[in-house]
């Protein structure tokens, strides 16, 4: 940080002094690409805690003495009888955050509001995210990312928590907020994710849905449901001999680690100091609606108490784009689907949630307040629209490195694009780039490459990550308000708006 930039930063924390938090105070510009966040101004124990940036470097600064100002690392960059600390961002600055700000550590949703989760891979989208949808209805979790996204952004999870306290704190958003380690396959997966500080924990059953090895067998009080019938928004379901032991052959084996993770939860949360997700959506087949209820009836009569289910819904759900298949049909699984959830009282999951803008309305139709939806990667597609109406070159760069690693990317995303959906299409004038996202073959094809976009080389030198990061430092309101309009249309969309 520039010297410059530290004298302003202590000027700032005298002027701070005389005034109170949310009073008037002067801009926010400390020099070129250099400002401090007003929202972010909170006096706890008579010290002043705020957040400063210039250029890439984000600090916290602190103005004050006593046990509080202690807590925190950093420099001590004026002394006297109101000395000045400035601690560069850095995860013992998150700590210190979350210890003296209980708001921004990551904690269980409440259980009666809808819920909407934001990824983020770059770790730089939470403002803009809250400006979205802090004023919805919704509940919200900010620290969200897959284990497949944590190995190809080579982030740590620790380290997306971290991200959301600061993005929380830099808006001064205290509603609270929930950290999901998402997909998680096994229950070792889910022990590293806990100690990293996630508190909703999504369960991937792929490893062990339909594994004939360890079937156990299939329980009485599953057996007896054999001949009964549930009417389901409209519809009649029956539990006939086939369609017992075809759920049981599927679902039978991934009731031990739904059990063992809900342990594990319980141990490093309490009782109600977490959430559960049990999610089937990157299955071959849509869920039907019989076997839902009967995972719902047997996850009860095992007293785990989940907080979403996330099926496979019929259609296509692919990344970053709209909704393909039949509404209809959706429509009527979904009522189903929602009663379910409605009646064993938790909520209905919908993954890969973003960008779903011609199904939003019947899923808040039918999910009201029992709804949680998933975003991750279209708060990355929103950041390369700012690369791309920024710094054409390095769009064009991140294109190229997109190309070479699309087939790489393919095998971890499910997506209906190719590789020649695509070939020529970033042959346009500069000015005509931030077009490209709004196609949804270039979405799908820039959505799934981040992994080896990232760790790429920059054509002047530093990594592709780098040079996104500062980009966005650059950039830093139009990405916010990139990401307010988008996730704005979200929750419009989903009905999460209204009261
Ligand atoms: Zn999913």
């Amino acid at each position: 940080m520039r010297s410059e930039f530290i004298h302003r930063l202590v000027s700032l924390a005298a002027e701070l002094a005389d005034s109170v938090p949310g009073g008037k105070t002067s801009s926010e510009e400390l020099g070129p690409n250099a400002r401090w966040y007003a929202s972010s101004w909170q006096r706890a124990g008579g010290i002043d805690v705020f957040l400063a940036r210039d250029g890439v470097e984000r600090c916290l600064v602190v103005a004050g003495a006593g046990p509080e100002a202690a807590r925190v690392p950093g420099e001590v960059v004026a002394t006297g009888e109101r000395p000045v600390k400035v601690a560069a961002y850095s995860s013992e600055a998150c700590a210190a955050l979350r210890a003296l700000f209980p708001w921004t550590a990551p904690r269980a949703l409440p259980k009666h509001r809808p819920s909407f989760g934001c990824g983020d891979r770059l770790g730089v989208a939470t403002p803009g995210q809250l400006r979205g949808l802090r004023h919805t209805r919704a509940a919200l979790v900010l620290a969200q990312q897959s284990v497949r996204e944590l190995t190809l952004t080579g982030r740590s999870y620790a380290e997306v928590v971290d991200a959301a306290t600061w993005g929380v704190f830099q808006e001064g958003y205290q509603e609270g907020f929930g950290a999901d380690g998402d997909h998680l396959k096994t229950a070792d997966e889910v022990r590293a994710l806990l100690d990293a500080g996630a508190t909703f924990i999504t369960l991937d059953l792929s490893l062990c849905l339909g594994c004939a090895s360890s079937l156990p067998e299939m329980p009485d009080a599953v057996r007896r449901l054999e001949g009964n019938s549930w009417e389901l928004a409209g519809e009649r379901l029956e539990a006939n001999p086939d369609d017992l032991r075809g759920f049981w052959r599927v679902y039978g084996p991934t009731f031990a680690f739904i059990e063992e993770a809900d342990v594990l939860c319980r141990q490093a949360r309490g009782v109600g100091g977490y959430d559960l997700e049990v999610s089937v959506d990157e299955t071959a087949h849509a869920t039907r609606p019989l076997d839902h209820l009967l995972l719902a009836t047997e996850l009860a009569r095992r007293g785990i108490a989940v907080t979403s289910i996330a099926p496979r819904f019929p259609g296509e759900f692919q990344k970053g784009i709209d909704y393909i298949g039949d509404r209809e049909r959706l429509e009527r699984e979904v009522a189903i689907h929602a009663e379910i959830a409605h009646r064993f009282g938790y909520k209905l999951g919908v993954h890969s949630g973003s960008d779903k803008f011609a199904v939003f309305p019947l899923f808040g139709r039918h999910g009201g307040d029992r709804l949680h939806v998933k975003t991750a990667g279209t708060s990355w597609l929103e950041a390369l629209r700012v690369v791309a109406a920024t710094d054409p070159a390095l769009f064009r760069a991140i294109w190229t490195q997109a190309t070479e690693g699309f087939p790489r990317a393919r095998e971890y995303y499910h997506i209906g694009t190719s590789l020649a959906d695509v070939t020529g299409k970033a042959d346009v004038p500069d000015s005509e780039l931030p077009h490209l996202l709004n196609d949804d073959a270039c979405r799908q094809f820039l959505h799934i490459t981040y992994g080896e976009i990232l760790k790429a080389p920059a054509p002047g030198g530093g990594t592709l990550s780098d040079a996104l990061q500062e980009n966005l430092a650059q950039n830093e309101a139009r990405y916010a308000h990139g990401l307010e309009a988008h996730f704005r249309r979200h929750a419009d969309g989903l009905g999460l708006t209204s009261s």
